[in-house]
């Protein structure tokens, strides 16, 4: 990788102009206060992170609370570059190197992407699928005589999408599917409910239809494309991964996919979803690997 190519097109000389960064991102009409919402504080230097003292209520609020930064000790101007690199829509970025480019250890680095994958994970699970929904079974792994014997590392998935008018899809989900929910290759309905609980709008009229059997002559290219396309990316990128990692990953493409499809820049977007989502403690991404099924 050139890694010439992963500077940011913007500048952050300075500490200072990252926290104004964050600032917007985090308070675009102004400040609140988190603790009674009042809209004007004192700005606190003495500390080496900026705190904002409310004028009603006297709390300090920090800026890097309530943000995925929030208990690191990893400068800021490498969070904000790490969330530049990350929302590249083209490679996105492995934690080998964005700690060679960020200039912390491996560990660091992992941690950081763990951070802002779990935010992107609570964003596309928010963001529900409304409307026409169609869903098709797809696989993530080098088929290998996919017929008769099916390679052990492949990967059940749904792959999700809300349809316009026109045919076009316009917002993805995929979904790692447990094989509890297989039978002799096919979906078991259990499977699909709970996707439609978890994933689907249901409280307007929604018009889903399920494809889960994979070769059948009713599937849905065009969905089918895009999964194929997302573990082309997991494999150049991460040079394929286990199943433990699959659901975080294919959030990650999900995120980006359907910023760009909504012609919504996915940086600018990424660093308001970083200065709104809490840090997620380390035990929490562990256990959360532990299981990466929907
Ligand atoms: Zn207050």
């Amino acid at each position: 990788m050139d890694l010439t190519m992963m500077t940011p097109p913007f500048n952050f000389p300075t500490e200072t102009a990252c926290f104004e960064t964050l600032f917007q991102a985090k308070w675009p009409n102004g400040f609140i206060c988190s603790r009674c919402g009042h809209r004007h504080a004192y700005q606190i230097h003495t500390r080496r992170l900026p705190l904002y003292e409310c004028h009603a209520c006297r709390y300090q609020n920090s800026l890097i609370a309530g943000t995925v930064m929030e208990g690191s000790r990893t400068d800021i101007r490498k969070w904000l570059h790490a969330i530049f690199l990350i929302s590249r829509t083209d490679s996105g970025i492995n934690a080998k190197h964005l700690s060679k480019i960020i200039r912390v250890t491996y560990k660091t680095a992992w941690l950081m992407l763990q951070k802002l994958r779990h935010a992107m994970n609570q964003a596309i699970d928010s963001d529900l699928l409304s409307g026409i929904v169609r869903v098709n079974i797809a696989h993530y792994g080098r088929p290998h005589c996919p017929i008769i014997v099916p390679h052990p590392q492949r990967q059940p998935l749904f792959i999700a999408a809300t349809m316009k008018e026109t045919g076009e899809p316009c917002r993805f989900k995929i979904k790692h599917l447990s094989k509890e929910y297989l039978n002799d290759g096919l979906v078991r309905r259990t499977g699909t409910q709970l996707f439609t609980e978890q994933h689907v709008d249901q409280t307007a009229n929604v018009d889903i239809e399920y494809i889960t059997a994979r070769f059948s002559p009713r599937r849905f290219h065009r969905l089918l494309a895009v999964a194929a396309d997302a573990g082309r990316w997991i494999n150049l990128t991460f040079h394929g991964i286990g199943p433990k990692h699959l659901q975080t990953y294919m959030d990650e493409y999900c995120y980006r996919l359907n910023l760009t499809l909504r012609d919504t820049p996915v940086f600018h977007n990424m660093l308001r979803l970083s200065a709104t989502t809490a840090a997620v403690p380390y035990s929490v991404i562990i256990q959360k690997l532990a299981c990466s099924y929907y």
